[in-house]
């Protein structure tokens, strides 16, 4: 049966005709909200790693045991190098270069993703990522928008505002590098509205992909403080059903879908407690879409 929204794994099969996996690899950047000691609200102290990556080693040795491990597990034989925890464009342009040089030597890519914050793109660096499409590799950067509100911005110290997110999406499309947005739904003091406002704003963008993620407060972060003061709540799973599926069907129907939950933390408190899993918002997703007879885009 058609698909009601686009799905990631669905879009990958069509364009590389056969399962494709991430290999995703840290490659010791940081980032400047970091380094000043304001991360983002939500942000775990560990940052933004893949669950296998417990601690750095050679690039090389990181895509060598990635590949290994998708192999074993799926059976894969087509990746995409993903450089993802951290800010990955937060360097000197020349040393960017060396490091995805450096990467893509260890491997066999179809294409190149680079996760980063909008205030860590500009010209120099959107061009050299663009020159990356010249030897043959779909080239992807992923930027964290997380709300369209500049007030929520503000709230969650992300230290840039949606126009700079907006300035960023532009930069890069001028080098033909397509942009995936990420998205928090249930953000404090925000609800459907924002959810809505969210997915409207990226439909006017020339975004490719959204990764859509539920709120998690995990401890150590300084949502965490508020949520334990009682200034706000997490959506629970069921809220979380509602937002994601109203987003859905606000968001322009050419945009892949490429995540639709965040990974639960591990060993540390969170809330709300009980997280839905992927398969299951994925199945949720599909079935409430079908029984509303909407599909993505409708609106
Ligand atoms: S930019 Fe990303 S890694 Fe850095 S603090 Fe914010 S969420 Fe965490």
């Amino acid at each position: 049966m058609d698909e009601p929204f686009r799905r990631y794994s669905t879009w990958l099969l069509s364009r590389y005709g056969e399962r494709t996996y991430r290999v995703a690899v840290d490659a010791g950047f940081t980032c400047p909200v970091r380094e000043v000691g304001l991360p983002c609200a939500y942000c775990e102290p560990g940052g933004s790693r893949a669950g296998y990556l417990e601690d750095r080693r050679s690039l090389g040795d990181q895509i060598r045991r990635g590949t290994e491990f998708l192999r074993r597990r799926y059976g894969a034989s087509s990746f995409l190098l993903y450089f993802q925890a951290y800010s990955n464009t937060h360097a000197p342009a020349d040393e960017l270069r060396a490091v995805y040089d450096d990467a893509l030597s260890w491997g066999s890519f179809k294409g190149l993703i680079i996760a980063t914050r909008p205030d860590c793109i500009d010209r120099e660096r959107a061009a050299l990522i663009g020159e990356y499409r010249g030897r043959g590799l779909d080239v992807w950067v992923e930027l964290g928008l997380q709300s369209a509100d500049d007030r929520t911005l503000r709230r969650i110290n992300r230290g840039h505002t949606r126009a700079r997110f907006d300035e960023a999406v532009h930069m890069l499309r001028e080098h033909g590098v397509s942009v995936t947005a990420h998205l928090i739904l249930g953000l404090p003091g925000e609800g459907l509205d924002a959810a809505i406002a969210g997915a409207q704003h990226l439909s006017r963008l020339p975004v490719g992909g959204v990764k859509f993620h539920n709120l998690v407060v995990v401890e150590g972060t300084a949502l965490y403080e508020q949520y334990r003061a009682g200034e706000f709540e997490p959506p629970d799973a069921e809220q979380y059903r509602e937002l994601l599926v109203a987003a859905v069907e606000h968001l322009r129907d050419d945009i892949v879908v490429m995540r639709l939950t965040c990974d639960p933390p591990r060993n540390v408190a969170h809330a709300p407690r009980r997280l839905p899993d992927k398969a299951t918002v994925y199945r949720q997703l599909t079935h409430d879409l079908r029984e509303r007879g909407t599909r993505q885009g409708i609106y």
